[in-house]
This record gives structure tokens, C-alpha cells and sequence, in this order.
């Protein structure tokens, strides 16, 4: 049984490690960086790590599109800026090939970071077939308990196309701050110091808040109401302009409280068409509308495209009147 932590290395690829080194220099840019988006991210006076606006907010040259990817039962999200681009899970193992499609569609011919969300087949099970022909940085996956890491197939496969792809592997740690092109995301959760409810592999789901400009993405992954309250509990979250619900509009998730706290403008739905599970909950959609009727399905509309220059909001999708 393989584990994450095994790294392949290949002393021939030596154009490789030119490569990296090169990146090294970038890298520590990365970090001065990260540093000081760190100290706007400030302690406030309840003890919670509360996100203020960076200067310079507003307007930005560049245009972040977030896609979400179509993929039926099971989650896939593209974030594109400039040349960088980020993959959030890829759907069930039969998605992987139209999920690489879909990314050179859009010119996409390398990621500078694939998160794995959770390791359940609807999330990684397409993740080994969309990213075998591309250049990955870094991969970012959540640190399970070695007595929960599954056994299944999807997972394995998921840790061998880690190793092929020679990507960095870095464990989603809390507060962590990442840069994309002109943007930048935030882990908000698992918190790994909690050992409680650990067999519900959906509460270990990386959550992630996007930052570009004025406008922030909120990504939960399939977090479950006690991973909402566990990221409550450590940040003071600010009012968000898209979620991603959680667990596909499940009842699980997007708790009233949690809503309380991000009030959405714009809600995003992944799930099939008549699935088995009864996603989404009609309690969740109701709870929504309460903040927003600009609520988005894959199982609907299709590929749903979100832009953001910054400052203002677009929505293109596939199919539908929305
Ligand atoms: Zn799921």
C-alpha cells in the first residue's frame, strides 16, 4: 500500500532539476510574499483570524475565471489567471479524460497546483487521467489519520499519479497562504488538531477562500456542518461573493450558521441530473434563497463559467436562462 508521503525521485531528469532550481529564486519570492499577505490577514479582538481587504483592492488587469466543470455526480473546479491555473478535484475516474479536454480547451497546458480535496472517487477518482499529460507544481491533499487513509482504488491511483508527476506534495495546512498569478487562497481547513468525527472522510475536505482583488471564492469541498463550525471556530470569515456548496447541496452542509456568517450573492451547486442522493437538499436551496437567488447547478446549467476582474462579477453558463 503506497503512502502519500513516498516521493519518486529521477536523478537522470537532470533538464528537471534546472527547472526547479530556477524556481527556487521564485519560490522565495513566494514566501516573502505569502508572509506579508499574512500579516494583512490579522488576528481580531475575539482571538479569530479575520481577512481584511488588501490595498490596492478593486479593478485588476487580468480576468480570474473560475470554471465549474460539469463533471455529474461529483465535483471539479478550474481556476484560470494570466498563465496560472489551479484544478480542484476532477469528478468520478470516468470524467478524467473530458477534464483534460476541458483544461487545453481553455489553453491550459500546465497547473501550478491540483488539490485533492477528499479522497472519495467523485472528487479524485478523474484527477490521475486529467493531469497525465500535463506539468503539475504542486499537489495539496489533506493530512488523514494514518488509520483512515482508504484502501480503495481511486485513492492509490490518486497517490501513483502523484508520484508520476513529480509535483511538490504539500498537506493542506490551516492558515497557509498560497499565491495564483494576481490572486491568492487561503487554507481554511481540516484542521488536523481535531481528531474528532474523523471516519466521515467528507470533514476532512481542504477548504479553500480565494482572494482576487475585491472578490472572494469560497470552496468547501464536501465539508460537512462540523467542518464549518471547526473553520468558525478559527477564522472571522468575511462576506463571500461565490460559494461552493458543500456536498453537493446536501443537508449535511452550508449551514445556516456558516451562511449567517458568508452570505453568499452567488451559490454554485455541482451534482447530476437525477442522482441517486437526492442532491441538492430543497431545505438547502430554501436556506440559500434566503441570501441570494443567483444559485447555480451543473446538474442545470451545465459548465457554469464565474469571472472576476477584481472588482465586478460575470456569470456564463452552458445551458439555461441563468
Ligand atoms: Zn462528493
Amino acid at each position: 500500500m503506497p503512502t502519500p508521503k513516498r516521493k519518486k525521485r529521477d536523478p537522470w531528469s537532470f533538464e528537471k532539476e534546472i527547472k526547479k532550481t530556477g524556481r527556487r529564486y521564485s519560490k522565495n519570492i513566494f514566501i516573502a510574499l505569502a508572509i506579508m499577505l499574512g500579516a494583512v490577514m490579522l488576528f481580531d479582538k475575539t482571538g479569530l483570524i479575520s481577512f481584511n481587504d488588501l490595498k490596492g483592492g478593486g479593478a485588476k488587469s487580468e480576468t480570474l475565471q473560475v470554471h465549474f466543470v460539469d463533471v455529474g455526480q461529483g465535483d471539479c473546479e478550474l481556476i484560470i489567471i494570466g498563465d496560472d491555473a489551479m484544478l480542484i478535484d476532477a469528478g468520478e475516474k470516468e470524467n478524467g479524460a473530458s477534464v483534460y479536454k476541458y483544461m487545453t480547451d481553455y489553453g491550459v497546458k500546465k497547473l501550478d497546483y491540483v488539490i485533492a480535496t477528499h479522497p472519495h472517487s467523485d472528487h479524485i477518482g478523474g484527477i490521475p487521467a486529467a493531469i497525465k499529460n500535463m506539468s503539475v507544481d504542486t499537489f495539496i491533499i489533506p493530512d488523514i489519520a494514518e488509520k483512515y487513509i482508504p484502501t480503495t482504488l481511486a485513492y492509490s491511483n490518486l497517490i501513483d499519479a502523484i508520484d508520476e508527476s513529480n509535483a511538490k506534495l504539500e498537506y493542506a495546512e490551516v492558515s497557509k497562504v498560497y499565491e495564483l498569478g494576481e490572486a491568492k487562497f487561503t487554507i481554511l481547513a481540516p484542521s488536523t488538531d481535531d481528531a474528532s468525527d474523523t471516519t466521515n472522510l467528507n470533514n476532512y475536505s481542504v477548504v479553500i477562500l480565494l482572494e482576487y482583488g475585491d472578490n472572494k471564492f469560497l470552496f468547501t469541498g464536501d465539508a460537512e456542518k462540523k467542518e464549518e463550525n471547526d473553520i468558525n471556530k478559527t477564522f472571522n470569515l468575511p462576506k463571500v461573493d461565490v460559494l461552493k456548496c458543500g456536498h453537493h447541496g446536501s443537508n449535511t452542509s452550508t449551514s445556516q450558521a456558516f451562511l449567517d456568517i458568508i452570505q453568499p450573492d452567488y451559490a454554485v451547486i455541482e451534482c447530476g441530473a437525477d442522482n441517486s442522493y437526492g442532491h441538492p437538499s430543497s431545505d438547502i436551496i430554501d436556506r440559500i434563497a434566503k441570501y441570494t437567488n443567483k444559485i447555480y447547478r451543473t446538474d442545470l446549467n451545465g459548465n457554469i463559467i464565474i469571472s472576476s476582474n477584481g472588482k465586478d462579477i460575470s456569470v456564463k453558463t452552458e445551458k439555461g436562462n441563468k
